[in-house]
């Protein structure tokens, strides 16, 4: 069979995630100190483990229900409200999903129509343009920068609103810039949704790892916002459970029945070992969750003065794992800059541009890796940029 005409066109058209392109360079070398997959060094906490395996040896192995269960609910909406000061009720406004990706796409399968803009701030995760594609959207990056310190900048966004946007997606803190939005620039943002009638899905996946020491605030929880928020959070980062799958959206209860009814068909429900060590994570998570919080702050220190230090012009991000380096001034592309660091020092970072072309000029080092490690790395890429 010829393949070439087969496949549905909006998923033809993706284009291979740039992460993915540069790490199949990496695959199967054991010189290479990794500084670019995002995803905790640390095992998930033991407590959080034990009650998984409870959970089998008590030989509870069956589906749950389609929104989760009700426990996990319960300590969903308990978290949600002492973290980010919102209340939704867990008999509606709660959907348990397998990871905030799988939230991701049902959300925006359950809101868009075809040709429906979509507008979210570049650079960014790499899985939203293409989810908006696979749900028939139009996805429209809107450029952030370095004098922002990549928040969205509300003029810019402005500018960006046209009659067909319908919604816009948020990440604060960054992937991967680790940016934080001041509260003056997400209450202008919040206006601008309310003026044109936006629905905001905001990414909260970061939103325990920040390090400025200023409380968290979640769109969601400015005044009007709720009512046009879906609020996404997870497991994953903070609590260290990638492998667990496992996350969760809370908004109004006409979208998330309506993402139920694509999750209850897609997914059928969220694994039940995965869940009831997602409880455990939130009723009891927090003290190792801080300690791992600790150890980031103290590798972001480390890595942003090592690469200042070295010439690589590096703001202090606010949040999540990452920093983004300027290294415009070597006259080399993201790419070319990335490849080459690889090949002569054996240090793995990403190109910016894997993150939108608004990453141009940048370089992306996530520090969730060993201590020793990082100073490894340092320096490799300090005699890197001394051989430019
Ligand atoms: N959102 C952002 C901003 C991310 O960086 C990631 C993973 O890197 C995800 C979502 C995926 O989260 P999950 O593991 O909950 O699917």
């Amino acid at each position: 069979m010829n393949w070439n005409d087969k496949i549905a066109k909006q998923v033809s058209d993706i284009p291979r995630s740039g992460i993915r392109e540069f790490f199949d360079l990496v695959t199967g070398r054991s010189d290479i100190i990794s500084l670019g997959v995002g995803e905790p060094d640390f095992v998930t906490p033991w407590h959080i483990r034990e009650a998984a395996i409870y959970s089998l040896e008590q030989g509870r192995t069956t589906y749950t229900s389609n929104y989760g269960l009700e426990s996990l609910r319960q300590s969903i909406v308990k978290y949600v409200k002492g973290f980010f000061d919102v209340e939704y009720n867990p008999a509606n406004e709660v959907l348990v999903t397998v990871g905030v990706s799988e939230a991701i796409d049902i959300a925006l399968r359950a809101i868009l129509n075809p040709g429906d803009e979509v507008l979210y701030h570049e650079p960014c995760y790499v899985s939203y343009a293409p989810s908006v594609n696979m749900a028939y959207g139009v996805a429209k990056a809107v450029p952030t920068s370095k004098k922002d310190l990549f928040a969205l900048n509300p003029e810019v966004l402005a500018k960006a609103i046209t009659p067909k946007t319908k919604v816009l997606m948020l990440n604060f803190p960054t992937n991967p810039t680790g940016a934080v939005a001041p509260l003056e620039t997400l209450k202008a943002i919040a206006e601008l949704c309310i003026k044109h009638d936006l629905i905001v899905i905001t990414d909260e996946i970061y939103s325990e790892l920040r390090y400025d020491d200023e409380k968290h605030v979640s769109i969601a929880s400015l005044p009007g916002m709720k009512e046009r928020t879906l609020l996404l959070h997870g497991f994953s980062k903070a609590f260290a459970m990638t492998g667990f799958r496992l996350g969760y959206a809370c908004g109004p209860e006409p979208l998330i029945s309506a993402m139920m009814k694509i999750h209850q068909y897609s997914m059928l429900c969220a694994p039940i070992m995965s869940q009831e060590a997602a409880i455990e994570a939130l009723e009891h998570g927090t003290p190792a969750m801080l300690k791992m919080r600790e150890s980031y702050r103290q590798r972001r220190n480390y890595l942003v003065k090592r690469l200042n230090d070295m010439g690589l012009d590096c703001h202090l991000p606010g949040g999540a794992f990452y920093v983004f380096p300027d290294i415009s001034k070597f006259g080399l592309s993201s790419k070319e800059f990335a490849t080459r660091l690889l090949m002569e020092k054996q240090v793995a970072a990403v190109p910016g541009t894997a993150f939108g072309e608004s990453g141009e000029g940048f370089l992306r080092c996530c520090y969730a890796t060993a201590f020793e490690q990082i100073q490894e790395a340092c320096d490799r890429m300090e005699s890197f940029v001394k051989s430019l």
